[in-house]
């Protein structure tokens, strides 16, 4: 019974939190200071962990996917659940480099505070006793098989984090209620849900490649208009950057990810808000429609179209055509708590130049066929 209640309060939190994301939807909000906005712009740590970065370092993934496998064997939980525990906590790493010390070039990404680890009471904060740290309830254990329950070894991290969250029991709603009592945080666990079901469905942890909005082959024009100002429903600055394009022209996931968002609100108009497994939110406004096929919850990829280019937004649900047609496109990290944007702009060039070289070698390899 009292299990009920307690699965019963997780549904509520889960369904909460995509209420929360959706009330703290960009463009339903002015909660960004412009202080805030341009820190974030020069800001260090925003840097993107995108597909450049995955080809300078393809082995951090085998090492990674190694671990999650070894620990998945030992602990009967899935690699794909071990896998966003541990790419949440690295994303809250990278949102906040300050607040969360690890070794350089961790290989696991989680972190854990010493009094959690050794248990809130315990007098030696550097208690590495697997006993005496299981007598103060503190989650510290030995994964690595040295009998030393080591804050700094990551696979003692993981097998520690993975164990309190896997006692709750395997099945997806045991694991929402362990995720609840680690983190207390429901956004943590939406994540959480959300880079395990990506996990899981692509079968592989590389999964950063990105594709321009728009086709390029298609005809637009954007530049860079971040921070400036707006006036339509208050002053707000400008947090993304408009692609301008005829009505109709598609518009196209720039991510592998989960369709968070999907609906009408009165600035963005027909919006679509796509999370990442970085933990970035996409965010495209005022589309004329939505591509039939996509869902709230489901999961996309690429250059998979999503809608198309419209003028939707500044009233009520239908309205149109109050300015010209374009895509606002805008990119935000989450912080744990919070959301902050940062410039979509370098992103946007770098995509296009990518897709543009893909689209001439494949323009090359039809030639060749043809001319063999
Ligand atoms: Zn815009």
């Amino acid at each position: 019974m009292n299990r009920f209640i307690v699965l019963l309060t997780v549904c509520f939190l889960v369904w909460g939190a995509s209420l929360v994301s959706a009330a703290s939807d960009p463009a339903s909000s002015n909660e960004l200071t412009k202080q805030e906005s341009k820190r974030n712009l020069h800001g260090a740590g925003v840097q993107e962990q995108g597909p450049h970065s995955s080809e300078v370092s393809a082995n951090p993934y085998q090492a990674r996917r190694h671990i999650y496998d070894k620990l998945s064997t030992v602990t009967g939980i899935p690699w794909y659940r071990l896998a966003a525990i541990d790419q949440y906590e690295r994303t809250m790493t990278i949102a906040n480099p300050k607040k969360r010390k690890t070794a350089s070039n961790p290989v696991i990404g989680v972190v854990v505070e010493p009094p959690k680890w050794v248990g809130m009471l315990n007098p030696d904060l550097n208690d590495d006793n697997p006993k005496s740290i299981q007598l103060f309830k503190g989650i510290g254990k030995d994964g690595s098989g040295d009998d030393r329950a080591n804050l700094n070894d990551e696979t003692d991290l993981l097998y520690s984090v993975a164990s309190y969250i896997g006692s709750f029991g395997p099945h997806n709603d045991d694991f929402a209620i362990g995720l609840w009592n680690y983190y207390e945080n429901s956004r943590a666990v939406q994540r959480i849900i959300q880079f395990a079901r990506l996990y899981e469905h692509f079968d592989r942890i590389q999964i950063n490649e990105r594709a321009f909005p728009l086709p390029v082959s298609a005809t637009y024009a954007y530049r860079s208009t971040w921070g400036m100002g707006r006036h339509y429903g208050g002053f707000r600055i400008h947090e993304g950057t408009d692609i301008f394009a005829s009505h109709g022209v598609p518009v196209r996931s720039t991510c592998f990810g989960i369709v968070e968002v999907k609906g009408w609100n009165r600035l963005g108009g027909w919006r679509i808000g796509i999370r990442d497994i970085n933990n970035l939110y996409h965010y495209y406004a005022h589309l004329s429609g939505y591509d039939k096929q996509i869902k709230q919850n489901d999961i996309v990829s690429p250059g998979q179209i999503i809608g198309w280019v419209g003028s939707s937004g500044y009233g009520k649900p239908g309205t149109s055509g109050k300015f010209p047609p374009h895509l606002h496109f805008g990119i935000y990290r989450d912080r744990g708590l919070i959301e902050y944007a940062f410039d979509p702009y370098p992103s946007l060039k770098k995509w296009e130049q990518d897709d543009k070289r893909k689209e001439r070698a494949a323009r090359k390899q039809a030639a060749k066929g043809k001319s063999s």
